[in-house]
């Protein structure tokens, strides 16, 4: 996942620099208006969906516009299926307090998980392995299939809707960078030209 941030310096920028640090996002057979938003997420998988939501429920970017750009379908998990899916990420307990920092994590355990104690991962090749254990019984972290987290971060994307858009099947295919000095006809916006499938 690409992840683009308009800039880390907001806290320290001048307003007048502060608007060079905002992107503007034109769609190819969209409207004329281009739209502008403070911070593009390239890419909702569970990193990009995970940063766009942790961006939508910060009360520093209360005032920001958000957009979330993911190439492909929304990804709408009806029913619990019974069998588990073979896509699973490890959680880190830190990872879980972020997850809960945003409401994600209540989603998750009322889905499906599975804290682990202990892990050993073996190499195939070789007699190599490598154990992860801990003396007392804290979690070290959590299993979740994929599609679970993901799901929880798109119902938490919605309930945030208001300050983060999330376009699915819009694709970043160009990026134009405003130049480092100002020109009469030039624009000081990053352009982002989607492809949309
Ligand atoms: C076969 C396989 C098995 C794996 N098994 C495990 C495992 O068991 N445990 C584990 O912890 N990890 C596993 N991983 C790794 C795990 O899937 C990744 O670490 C995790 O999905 C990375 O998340 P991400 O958001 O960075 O990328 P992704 O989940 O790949 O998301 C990237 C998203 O960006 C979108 N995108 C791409 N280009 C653009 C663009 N130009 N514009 C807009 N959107 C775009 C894509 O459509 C996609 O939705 C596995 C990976 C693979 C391929």
């Amino acid at each position: 996942m690409a992840a683009w941030l308009a800039g880390s310096r907001w806290g320290a920028a001048p307003a007048a620099a502060r608007r060079d640090l905002l992107v503007s996002c034109r769609r190819w057979a969209g409207t004329s208006a281009d739209t502008v938003y403070d911070v593009v997420v390239s890419g909702g998988g569970l990193v990009g969906a995970a940063m766009a939501c942790a961006l939508g429920y910060d009360t520093h970017f209360c005032d920001k516009k958000v957009l979330l750009l993911e190439a492909g379908p929304k990804k709408v998990l009806g029913k619990l299926p019974e069998t588990y899916s073979n896509r699973v990420s490890s959680i880190s307990p830190g990872s879980a307090t972020l997850l809960s920092s945003f409401g994600a994590w209540d989603h998750i355990c009322n889905m499906r998980y599975r804290a682990f104690r202990r892990m050993q991962v073996w190499d195939g090749c070789s007699e190599a392995l490598i154990m992860f254990d801990k003396d007392n019984l804290d979690d070290m972290g959590y299993v979740v299939e994929n599609d679970v987290v993901l799901h929880a971060l798109t119902r938490q994307l919605e309930a945030v809707s208001d300050r983060v858009t999330v376009l699915y099947r819009s694709k970043a295919v160009g990026y134009t960078w405003p130049y480092p000095f100002s020109m009469a006809d030039s624009s000081p916006w990053v352009h982002i030209t989607l492809g949309v499938l």
